[in-house]
């Protein structure tokens, strides 16, 4: 008798957006005349800058070319887009990353959710709540949690850490000791960020409790302040506790065209049950070949042109755009009396809802009053409840008219 992975049968069905598009399909019906706006989901909206278009373009005469043409290339990305992400966004940066820490890869939604295939079944697992739901749910497949109990709306032993207005939005060091730690900073949903001196709490306290971070990044083209790292390998010590994670996805309009790629630093150590050091670089590196057959060349080379002169430029007024919208949508949230968090550095807005209302009856009221759509706190886990995120993806004039509409009712 065939069996299954009985781990799958634990995971909550997600009806977050789901529920959100059902929602917004009814009223819609029921109010033709009324112009929702959307601000809920977190996908850029821009098209891709002209310099990645071209050299993708440029790609595919090559492809044409007999004499051009390239079959499989290599599982950890090609070396021309490899050399420019180390000289880039580590070198500038003072990081010495070599080439072959990075791995290039189609997603960082598949490259935080592979991780778990290098680490054993008995280790703890800390998130934060809310969170980013791939790391939890893909957990859950592996088998490192266990049931979900209906009442608190958490999976036992996985441990969760807080993060609300009430602590800054900083996770407090667990106390229960975990193994792998997942940080994603800036954070989605919440937008908000940890400095240096908050981040080299947890490099210190991974190394105390020899515990892995595992670091998603793939919003740190929209930093904006000074003191905030855009990498995790800008603290002492990071190389030898932390995984990195990173995405074209947002940073360059990638969402369709799937580019990321992940550091694992040859420092870095795991232990086999007999307390045996092993790197995981080799196993990551071995995990790839085997399963993963690489990213195409076409879109390597538009990852690369990312790196070019015009392509930093036209990426940087796709962020800008974002940005500014985001800044719209905090003050015309603060002139409307609500709460904010998060906007300046990441494309997301984290309210709090008024008198304490329940995230999905907030997203009644924002629906049916102001005809505005967005996501219930409540979808990324018991801690957003309360909250509410609106995301800096949609257009400067739909922007406008969402703010507009919250300052007048
Ligand atoms: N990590 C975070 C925190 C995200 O919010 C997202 C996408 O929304 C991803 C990773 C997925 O990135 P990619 O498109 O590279 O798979």
């Amino acid at each position: 008798m065939i069996k299954i992975n009985e781990n799958f049968l634990k995971l909550q069905d997600s009806y977050l957006f789901s529920t959100i598009a059902k929602k917004v399909a009814e009223f819609q019906e029921n109010n033709p005349d009324k112009k929702v706006i959307k601000l809920g989901i977190g996908d850029v909206t821009r098209p891709i800058p002209k310099a990645i278009a071209d050299a993708m373009k440029n790609a595919v005469e090559e492809m044409e070319n007999p004499n051009e043409f390239k079959g499989y290339g290599p599982e950890q990305g090609y070396e021309f887009l490899r050399n420019k992400i180390v000289e880039n966004d580590y070198k500038k940066r003072g990081i010495n990353i070599e080439i072959d820490e990075v791995f290039v890869s189609d997603g960082a939604k598949c490259d935080t959710g592979n991780i778990v295939d290098l680490f054993s079944k008995d280790n703890k697992v800390a998130i934060t709540d809310p969170v980013y739901p791939v790391y939890l749910d893909t957990n859950v497949m592996s088998g490192r949690t266990g049931e979900y109990n209906d009442q608190t709306g958490m999976y036992d032993n996985i441990v969760y850490m807080p993060c609300n207005s009430e602590n800054n939005f900083e996770p407090e060091l667990p106390k229960q000791r975990p193994d792998m730690i997942y940080l994603c900073l800036p954070n989605n949903p919440t937008g908000t960020v940890l400095n240096k001196n908050q981040l080299k709490k947890w490099i210190d306290y991974a190394k105390e409790n020899r515990s892995i971070i595992l670091f998603d990044s793939a919003y740190e083209a929209f930093i904006t302040q000074e003191d905030i790292p855009h990498s995790i390998y800008e603290i002492e010590g990071a190389k030898e506790v932390a995984i990195e994670f990173r995405s074209f996805s947002k940073t360059a309009g990638f969402t369709g065209i799937r580019c990321a790629y992940t550091v694992v630093p040859k420092e870095l150590k795991a232990y086999t049950e007999k307390g045996e050091e092993i790197s995981l670089n080799k196993l990551w590196n071995r995990r790839q070949c085997t399963k993963f057959n690489g990213v195409s060349y076409i879109t390597q080379k538009g990852a690369e042109a990312v790196y070019s002169e015009n392509g930093q430029k036209q990426i940087k007024e796709n962020i800008e755009y974002y940005m500014e919208n985001a800044r719209i949508i905090r003050e015309g949230l603060k002139k409307a009396g609500y709460e904010t968090f998060g906007g300046i550095n990441a494309p997301y807005i984290w309210l709090k809802t008024p008198n304490n209302m329940k995230s999905w009856d907030f997203f009644d009221e924002l629906l049916t009053k102001y005809n505005i759509v967005g996501t219930p706190g409540v979808g990324f886990g018991p801690n957003g409840e309360g909250y509410f995120r609106l995301t800096a993806f949609g257009s400067r004039e739909n922007t406008i008219e969402a703010m507009k509409r919250l300052s007048k009712l």
